[in-house]
């Protein structure tokens, strides 16, 4: 679907993708339509009462694909939000669970408003209201439709929504995995908040583990000394900003809205985030350049450059002066297709987003298992684990007639909290998904990209879910 202005929408930009790597399989035509399609799009307005009075707002729940059940995706707070856009989102989240191996279909939701705009008792009543709109159609569940936050919504309205859900089911013992990215306390799961930059880290650091690949982009192997630009100083900005400075990368520039600042230095993400709560702005931070425009940023000459505001950043009119040797995509869909083909011809190395920012998806997937077992992970073997590694400290004392310093001896004898489970799980999931897509890349010599490579692993792995399924010969 084209604009007046003849641009391609974001969804046609997520099908053009699919279509590019559909090329490179077997797989029957209608089998490939029946994936690429959305399954079910509910839009709907419903009124609700805010300070501001009465008022008719609009929503959505897409659901895109059924292949495996629930389905699941983020929920957009967003004056910006459309239909297109929210149907682009809930492809993307198909591709992506099938890619980290989370054994969910993927779908999307949206409320067309700008939370800053209001006070957080109207974001609560918007929220709620939203919610009984959902659970009216039987689009929220446990076994059916799994929300989580996305852009303008977070742990706090995710509470909110789980509170709903169990004020119209009561006694419903599985009400909590109705959505996920609540607060702990409130049945969330430790590390998710931070999940999605923890994940952007996790794939950055095991693509520049890898010397060819690095050497080629003229970069030395490993993350340590890249110099990084961020765009978007949110949840998944900040936290990929944060890990990638405490992996020993410098972060040479970040941007927000308001414009953006600039130190080939280096900025300390803490210090510039609260610069940016005392003053109002990101502006004006001591020692770095201003650059007046967000968008600026994304020129500057980098190694790594991490888009995590929004789609649609890096189009063909920018592309061509780029100047970062990897773009890791935060947000979803930051990359148009005609922003891509450029970049790919000057040698840039494009980590696409339904891989690198499927850190949210994965520990959310953790969080929804947690809600499930009604047992937070670590609770049943912290211990035993703990008296199992004293027991071959004690040994390896007594065979050695030498004892481990204090310090050593507990970090060796610590049994798993989940903060460490869930760690472990993500940066598992992020490698392995990682090698299986560059492998793919590298077993077909046609094969233009990682995102096609990633389309591709996709494409496979759903088709096989419908064929296993006996929908498809
Ligand atoms: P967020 O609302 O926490 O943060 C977005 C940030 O971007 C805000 O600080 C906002 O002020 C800033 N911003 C807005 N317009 C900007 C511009 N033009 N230039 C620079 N900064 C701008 O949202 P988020 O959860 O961090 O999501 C960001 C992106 O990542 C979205 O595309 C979202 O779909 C995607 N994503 C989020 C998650 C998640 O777990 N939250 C997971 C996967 C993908």
């Amino acid at each position: 679907m084209n604009d007046s202005k003849g641009k391609i929408s974001f969804f046609e930009n997520v099908n053009r993708n699919f279509d590019r790597a559909a090329q490179f399989t077997s797989h029957p035509k209608g089998l490939l339509e029946q994936i690429k399609g959305c399954n079910s799009v509910y839009s709907f307005q419903f009124p609700v009462r805010t300070s501001k009075g009465l008022e008719v707002m609009r929503g959505w729940r897409v659901e895109h694909s059924y292949h495996k059940l629930p389905v699941k995706g983020g929920i957009r707070y967003s004056e910006n939000a459309s239909e297109d856009e929210v149907k682009a989102l809930a492809a993307l989240m198909t591709y992506k669970c099938a890619v980290v191996d989370v054994p969910f279909g993927g779908a999307k939701g949206a409320i067309k408003f700008n939370p800053k705009n209001y006070s957080v008792t109207d974001i609560e009543v918007v929220t709620r209201r939203y919610t009984s709109e959902l659970i009216r159609k039987n689009y929220l569940g446990p076994g059916v439709d799994v929300p989580a936050p996305d852009y303008g919504s977070g742990p706090r309205e995710m509470a909110w929504i789980a509170d709903t859900y169990a004020t119209f089911y009561p006694g419903k013992i599985d009400a909590l995995a109705c959505v996920t990215g609540k607060p702990v306390a409130e049945g969330g799961v430790r590390g998710r908040t931070e999940a999605t930059g923890k994940g952007i880290f996790f794939g950055l650091q095991e693509a520049c583990d890898n010397a060819n690949d690095m050497k080629k982009l003229g970069l030395n192997r490993g993350i340590s000394g890249k110099r990084v630009v961020v765009q978007g100083l949110g949840n998944v900005g900040y936290h990929a900003a944060k890990f990638c400075q405490e992996g020993g990368a410098v972060i040479v520039a970040l941007a927000e809205y308001e414009g953006a600042v600039y130190n080939p230095k280096g900025l300390d993400v803490d210090a510039v985030v609260k610069h940016r709560k005392e003053t109002g702005s990101i502006l004006k931070f001591p020692g770095a350049k201003d650059l007046p425009h967000s968008i600026d940023a994304l020129e500057l000459e980098c190694d790594i450059l991490i888009p995590a505001a929004l789609e649609e950043q890096i189009t063909e009119e920018n592309a061509p002066r780029i100047r970062a040797k990897i773009i890791g995509e935060g947000a979803n869909g930051p990359t148009t297709v005609a922003a891509e083909e450029i970049l790919l011809k000057k040698g840039v190395m494009v980590i696409p987003d339904m891989y690198l920012n499927a850190g949210g998806v994965t520990v959310s997937y953790f969080e929804w298992l947690k809600n499930l077992s009604h047992v937070r992970f670590g609770r049943m073997d912290k211990r035993f684990e703990h008296s199992a590694f004293d027991k071959i400290v004690q040994a390896v004392e007594k065979s050695t007639g030498k004892s481990f310093p204090e310090e050593e001896r507990k970090l060796i004898t610590k049994g798993a909290d989940e903060i460490d489970l869930v760690n472990s799980g993500l940066e598992e999931t992020m490698t392995s998904a990682y090698n299986q897509i560059r492998e793919i890349l590298k077993s077909n010599g046609k094969i233009p990209d990682l995102r096609t490579a990633a389309f591709l692993n996709a494409i496979d792995k759903i088709a096989t879910a419908y064929v296993e399924l006996g929908i498809f010969p």
